[in-house]
Order: structure tokens, then sequence, then C-alpha cells
């Protein structure tokens, strides 16, 4: 074979083509390698992706790589093809997607060397020699039954565990011979007996049908209700896999909440895994990455990126909360972790189980096709159903910071009867609107069209989109008035009004403002474990698959906004926050109540709410979408652009608009725009946005495909900025 003489690499940068180098004699040019190379006016870090003999380019113009950076490929053969296949679908820069592919510790110019840990070993299998130690050196007698009994090895934290002074005791041995240390990999073994409940009638009627679908690629709804023992079912999936040798990725909406479930891995799974997520540090996650590449770690559990994770032997990917929107990426590279799972589960033909209580509308109507299975789990293990929803009519009931009598009467109920009580409002802060009686002057931001929230613990006035902030002023900037006034309710006055009200009673507030960290949140979280009677106020942050077992009542303060949102997404969400909402009362040994404030009882959604069936709510939604020719019946791509001017915004997907235009069946799909987006400017930036929506998925792929080469050559500006989103979540 010709030597590789020329490369292609991808960069780290928004653009839309690869770059080539030459390569040194003898370099084995292995795709998934990292190299430097030089670019523009500096040294950046590329990853290769095929070399040939010959260039096609002027080769006396082609420059020399400066360094190669690794001994070993970063991205597997695999992993390339996914992240061409991303690239290609998503329409996103292919060197941008590689670099997403890795972890970013490996995306500047780090070595990659691994991590594998020191161990001792017995050089010998003579029982007899050990046996003699026994008597004269008890401490090195122990430390050497010790390494009889495990094989693999112990690293110095074992030793440490045997004996606090091993030191001294591992050097005896080792100039005995006895003992000596090599680097190792390390497969932790399983414990010995975990805990394992007996499976639910439901559940095993599941792992039956399940089981022996595990052998190829296909894709497993779990819909079952909040408590229904779908992480119980997901951590048998594991056990199957890892018996049969195969490593398993368990992707989670976040991790910081979710302290239970690595728990309950760990009691199952001992040390056989990883867990990685945005709360750790880049090393962290690195070493994560590497013992699971390495196949140290069986078990990858993390969020959305964790996706990424390669490793020799891939048996099963599980995702968790399926519905739940944090598995979209929304900046940067955009993609959406469910759907690229599940590609990446038909390429490497493996099984993928998603588990949700409110599938996605996209999943539920996916179980139509081929290699798709839905299972249907309406009864929990434990003693107690699922809460029954109670709607609140509050059309002419007065307010106490967002409460009406009848909500106090239930929440006193429920606390006198030492339950906890969740209360649900999804708006932090201590009043959303802060405005003059006299003149009408709103208190906006002034770099996005947006009111500022009233933060009364910090003084001030704060955008939750920009992070602007300012002083609460004591009269009307406008008209002088000497009385401001705010409107609405937020989390901190909830808090506030609650504890005025109940002083004796713990309120643990959950928002973003106070959980700084995950060490803040794991302390909040441990005053509810006690399961003492208190209060939790949370936004979104609680609505994340947790269990709270002394929950007794949910309460839902505000969801009408929702029903009237401009977003067609908004019930969606809104039923799915519902039953999640809801679902989190009555998992301990009690029976758990939710109640849902609103003025709108008789809208079809809060009656179908009562009814308690989010797969007849699902079903309804899908029939709209049907009839509204909207996604999933539909794709949708979004061109989005911003700028310091409006207009440069919508002139720049005007020129996107004209080239598509040109392609061949153009005509045949709905083109929306270019129009100022809802929230026109933000950060200071106003943005414009251009929709192509068809019904027909391979018509609105080949006019991209006609279009794509022509758009991508655009000439840049650093004024515009502009980007691609497939499958765009909302209009
Ligand atoms: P989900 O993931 O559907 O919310 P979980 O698997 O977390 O449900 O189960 C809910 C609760 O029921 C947990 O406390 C869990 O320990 C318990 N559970 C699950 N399966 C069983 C079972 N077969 N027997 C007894 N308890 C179970
Ligand atoms: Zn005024
Ligand atoms: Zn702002």
């Amino acid at each position: 074979m010709p030597q590789p003489r020329f490369a292609r690499f991808a960069i780290a940068l928004p653009l839309y083509r690869v770059f080539e180098y030459a390569l040194p004699e003898g370099d084995p040019a292995i795709p998934g390698t990292r190299y430097r190379v030089p670019f523009t006016n500096g040294i950046r870090t590329a990853v290769l992706l095929d070399a040939s003999a010959d260039s096609e380019f002027d080769r006396t113009r082609i420059k020399p790589i400066q360094a190669c950076l690794d001994s070993q490929p970063v991205l597997d053969a695999h992993m390339l093809s996914l992240a061409r296949w991303m690239s290609d679908y998503y329409l996103q820069p292919l060197g941008d997607v590689v670099f997403q592919c890795l972890p970013g510790y490996l995306r500047g110019a780090r070595q990659y060397s691994s991590t594998q840990v020191k161990c001792w070993t017995l050089t010998t299998t003579d029982t007899a020699a050990i046996d003699k130690l026994r008597r004269r050196s008890p401490r090195q007698y122990e430390i050497c039954q010790a390494l009889l009994e495990r094989q693999a090895g112990l690293t110095a934290a074992e030793l440490m565990k045997i004996n606090p002074n091993w030191h001294p005791v591992v050097k005896s041995l080792e100039n005995k011979q006895l003992l000596r240390w090599q680097w190792m990999d390390r497969r932790p073994d399983l414990p010995d007996a975990p805990e394992v409940p007996q499976l639910s009638p439901e559940q095993s009627v599941i792992l039956d049908d399940l089981e022996p679908r595990l052998g190829n690629f296909s894709v497993h709804l779990l819909d079952g209700i909040t408590g229904s023992g779908k992480t119980e079912i997901y951590l048998r999936l594991i056990q199957t896999r890892l018996d049969a040798g195969k490593q398993v990725i368990y992707l989670v909406p976040e991790i910081g909440l979710t302290n239970q479930l690595i728990q309950r891995v760990e009691q199952r799974f001992g040390a056989r895994f990883e867990i990685s997520h945005s709360g750790l540090t880049e090393t962290r996650r690195f070493h994560a990455w590497d013992r699971f590449r390495r196949g140290e770690a069986s078990i990858m559990l993390g969020t959305r990126s964790s996706l990424f994770s390669q490793c020799d032997d891939l048996g099963l990917i599980i995702i968790d909360e399926e519905h739940d929107h944090s598995y979209r990426q929304e900046d940067g590279i955009r993609y959406h972790a469910r759907d690229v799972a599940i590609k990446r589960a038909q390429m490497l033909d493996i099984p993928i189980v998603l588990g949700s209580a409110t599938p996605s509308l996209e999943s539920i109507r996916n179980c139509g096709r081929d290699t798709y299975y839905r299972y249907l789990i309406d009864r929990r293990p434990t003693r107690f159903p699922p809460p029954r929803l109670e709607l609140i009519d509050v059309r002419n009931s007065r307010f106490e910071f967002g409460c009406s009598a009848r909500t106090f009467a239930r929440i006193e109920q429920h606390l006198a009867a030492s339950g906890q009580v969740l209360i649900y409002l999804n708006r932090r802060g201590f009043a959303p609107i802060v405005m003059c009686h006299e003149c009408g002057w709103q208190a906006l931001c002034q770099h996005c069209d947006a009111r500022l929230t009233l933060h009364q613990s910090v003084h001030s006035l704060l955008c939750h989109h920009c992070g602007y902030s300012q002083g609460v002023p004591e009269n009307c900037p406008e008209c002088g008035h000497d009385e401001v006034k705010h409107y609405g309710i937020g989390t901190e006055q909830l808090e506030q009004g609650l504890a005025q009200r109940y002083p004796e009673v713990p309120i643990v507030r959950i928002d973003r403002d106070v959980i700084a960290s995950r060490e803040a949140l794991k302390s909040r979280l441990q005053q509810l474990q006690s399961g003492a009677p208190c209060i939790l106020i949370g936004t979104q942050m609680i609505a994340k698959g947790h269990d709270y077992p002394a929950i007794t009542l949910s309460v839902i303060l505000d969801a009408d906004q929702a029903l009237f949102s401009a977003s067609y997404r908004a019930s969606e969400r809104l039923v799915q926050t519902l039953f999640q909402v809801s679902g989190r009362a009555g998992r301990g040994d009690r029976r758990g109540e939710a109640i849902l404030q609103t003025r709108f009882t008789e809208h079809p959604m809060m009656q179908a709410l009562l009814r308690q069936n989010y797969r007849e709510i699902a079903d309804g939604l899908l029939r709209e979408r049907r009839s509204f020719g909207f996604p999933p019946f539909a794709r949708v791509i979004m061109f989005r652009a911003d700028a310091v001017e409006l207009k440069a915004a919508l002139q720049k997907l005007e020129d996107v608009r004209a080239l598509l235009a040109n392609a061949k069946r153009f005509d045949a799909l709905i083109c929306v725009g270019p129009i100022p987006a809802l929230m026109t400017r933000r950060i200071g930036r106003y943005r414009a946005q251009l929709c192509l929506i068809s019904q027909d998925y391979r018509v609105l792929r080949s006019v991209l495909k006609q279009a794509m080469p022509a758009i991508e050559e655009l000439p840049g500006s650093a004024r515009v900025s502009w980007s691609i989103d497939v499958d765009a979540y909302d209009l």
C-alpha cells in the first residue's frame, strides 16, 4: 500500500470544511488521532479523519503537521462515523461535532495518558511460603491472605483498609520477593450479594418480553407511571448485559438530584460504574471516560454528553426520562441525545431502552414502527397507587402569596398528619413584574425584550436572560411617582410568606438562586430524607425524576399561563411537568395527594388531567399535531441569525432563503420568514428566524442538500452570526 502522505483533519471551528496537511514519513495516520497543526497565525489541535498517498490540491502549498499528540487514537472508528452522521444529519460543521464527541480534557493539547492504577499482586501461588509468615509476621500474612483472595491485586487505598500502616509491611514483602506492583487495569468485582427486590408481576412480564430482544438493534419504550419500577427494570437489564461481558451507557437528565440513583447503582454494582456530569471537573470526567473506555468500568452513568463515551463492547443504552428537554443541546452543536443514541444503537446493532412516565410525542409515535416496542406499566410495585389529582378552582379566590384558602387548608392538613409538602412554582425571584401605577412604566431589561424580576434578597432587579442587574428604584424613573409596585409571585416570596405563616415548619427552597452548588443541594435534600414534616418549594429543578419518599402532597400553584402560550410545545411540556410533579407524592409508605390551582377547570386539558391518563392526553395532542401538520408529523429546520441590528439579521436570512429558493422542489416546503424571533432582542442582539417545515422529510433533505454548499459559502461576517437547528424543538 502506498504510504499515506496527506491527511484531512477536523478542527474545532464553525466552518463547513476539513483541512489538509502533509504527514511526515512513516506516520501511521490512524483516524481519530490528534495532531498539532499550523493554522492561520497559530497552532491548533486537529483530529485526523482520513489519509491518502496523494492530494488533489497543489501539493507544494500544503503545510506539514507540527506534531502528533497521541500514541493511540482518542476517537474510535465507530465514534468517527457517528460524528459524520451527526454532522450530516444536523447540518453542523464536522470539526465542531468531532470535538464535541471528545471529553473537554482532550479538546486542547493535553497528552492522553491513561489512568491505570498501581496494584500489588503476589508473585507466587505457593501457599506454603505464605503460611510460613503466619506466626512470625502476622501483618504480612494478613496482606498475603487478602491478596490470595483477590487475584486482581490491591490498590494503595485497599491496602490501607486492611492495615492503615501498610507501607512498611508491603516493603518487607517486596524485599522477600513475595509481592510486586504493576500498573493495571482494574475491573472491580461485583458486590457479593446485593439486595435485589423480588420483581413485581408487571416487571417480570416486561423483562421476559424484553430480554430475548437484547441481541440486536431494537428500541424499547418503558411507558410507566412514576414509581412503577422502571429503574428496577433498568438495573436488571444492566445486570444481564454485564453478565454477558458488555458495557452499558445509562443517561439521566440531571445527576445533582439523583443521589439516590447513584446509591442504588452503587449498591447493586459496587465500583463498576463511572459518573459524568457537568458538575465534575474536566479531569474527573476524563478519568471516568478513560476508565469506561478501557473496560475498567462497565457502566457509564451520566448526563447528555456521556452519550459520547466510547468502549469496546457497548451492549445497551438506557435513557431515563426520555421526554426531558435537557437531552437537547441548544447551544453550540444542536442535537438531541435521545435521537443520536438511537442512531448509535442502530450503528452498533444493540438495544436501547427509553423510559418515562410521560413519553415524548415523538417516541409514542415511533412505537408504530418496526423494531420499536412499547411496554405499559400502570401500577406501582409498592403499596399505594399514584396520587389522584384534584383541581382547585381559584376564579373568585383571594390569594395570599399565590395560594388560595383551600390550598392552605390542604397544606395544613398534610403537615398536621406529619407529611411533607411539595409546592411547585416555576418562577424564581420575588416578583416577576415591577411597575408604576401612575404612568404604567415597567422595569424592562436594557438588553433583552424581557421584564426584570425583583429579587428582594439582593435588593435588585435581575434579567433572567442576560444576567443584567440594577438597583430597585424608589421612585418611578418615568414620572417620579413615589411608589413602585410589584406583581406576581416567585419562589422567594412564596418562601417568605410560608415562613411567616408556618414559623415552626422547616422550609426547603430549591431553585437556581439558592442552589449554587451540588453540595448545597445535597445538604438541602438531606433535610427531606429525614422524613420530618417540611415544605419543599421548587422550580423545574424538582420535577426531574427524583424520589422524595415522605412527600404526601404535591401542590401546583400556577399552570394556567402555559395553557395559552404561543408555543405549540407548551401543552406537551405542561402536561409532562404536571404528571411528574404530582407523581412525586405518595412514593413512600403513605398515600399521596396532588392539587392544582386553576382558573380554567373546564379546559379540556385540565379535565383530561383529572382523569389521570397521560396516554389519553398524549393521543389527543398527537391528533392535534397531525391536523396542524406539526412535528412529529412534520420535520422542522430552523435557520437563526442574530446581529446588533435587526436589519442585518433579517438580511442574512433573506440571503439564505434566496439560496434555498433556487433548489428544486423548494415550493413543496412551507417556508416561514425571515421574521423577528419571538423574543427579538436578547443579550443586546436582535434575533431573526427562518423556518422550513415539511411533512415529507425527503423533500426537506433534498432542498437542503442542494442549497447547503452555497449557504456554507455565504461570506461570514463578524456582525451577524447564524446557525441551523435541525428538528428545532419549538417554532
Ligand atoms: P420508577 O423508575 O418507575 O419511578 P422505581 O424503580 O424507582 O420506579 O421504583 C419506585 C419505588 O418502588 C422505589 O422505591 C423502588 O425501590 C421500589 N420498587 C421497584 N421495584 C420494586 C419491586 N419489584 N418490589 C418492591 N419495591 C420495588
Ligand atoms: Zn410612573
Ligand atoms: Zn436581559
